[in-house]
């Protein structure tokens, strides 16, 4: 994969087109001497990747890290970063303290999944294909939890503006925006989810949310899985998804 350049600060490391590998896109945005991550790689593997393509285009070294959700393909590259602050929502960091707590017991996972919560295992699967096995995962705990809505991050003469907004992907998303350059990542805030932190009845994406997305003004919109979005490439991909869900 390219790491892209989508404005004067920010870059992307797209979602990879092999859809098994379940990789979603990562954002990484320079400020001054030092790159700040929204997300950071689904596995070691994966966040090395990212790491060999930020060093052949000679973007300055990570010092946070934004965890967009708790699921696993958004942050389990974590470890390969060293020490950096991890910046993370109240709920995001609850559910990492409870899935971790559950990956401890190798066995009550398994059993969980079976019995309790069988939309789990597509989680489960890409787990095992990334890492070959579960007791190998390693989330990193935040080192910054926020609790309000908004957060502002300031990085030298850049600010980027936090957002918890939920919704039917998992109830502890939380977007980005960077709105000296026009950009917003929003991770899988649109989508519905079958996994951790919703409802395997959420399966629609979140109209609601996309709707306010849409009416701001951005020049790129980066969200995990899809694409890297201009206002019409947008409206677009919209109207494929309205008529799908019927809306
Ligand atoms: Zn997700």
């Amino acid at each position: 994969m390219e790491l892209r350049q989508v404005s004067q600060h920010v870059w992307v490391y797209p979602t990879d087109p092999n859809r098994a590998l379940i990789r979603p896109s990562v954002g990484v945005v320079v400020a001054d001497d030092q790159s700040v991550l929204y997300d950071c790689g689904n596995s070691p593997l994966h966040a090395q990747a990212i790491q060999q393509a930020m060093q052949a285009h000679g973007l300055p070294p990570v010092r946070q890290i934004v965890y967009s959700h708790c699921h696993w393909d958004h942050l389990a590259g974590a470890q390969v970063w060293g020490k950096v602050e991890v910046i993370a929502h109240r709920l995001t960091a609850d559910y990492l303290e409870r899935i971790m707590a559950r990956i401890n017991q190798r066995a009550d996972i398994v059993r969980y999944i079976q019995e309790e919560a069988p939309w789990l295992q597509v989680l489960y699967d890409g787990v095992i294909e990334a890492y070959g096995d579960w007791e190998l995962y390693h989330a990193v705990m935040p080192t910054h939890i926020f609790d309000e809505p908004y957060w502002r991050l300031q990085v030298d003469k850049l600010c980027l503006e936090l957002e918890h907004v939920g919704g039917n992907h998992s109830d502890d998303s939380v977007i980005m925006r960077i709105p000296q350059d026009g950009v917003i990542l929003v991770a899988d805030a649109l989508y519905g989810s079958p996994t951790v932190g919703s409802k395997p009845s959420a399966l629609s994406p979140d109209f609601a949310l996309i709707k306010r997305i849409q009416a701001e003004s951005w020049q790129v919109l980066v969200d995990g899985h899809i694409d890297v979005f201009t206002p019409v490439t947008f409206s677009r991909y919209l109207e494929k998804l309205r008529r799908r869900y019927a809306r």
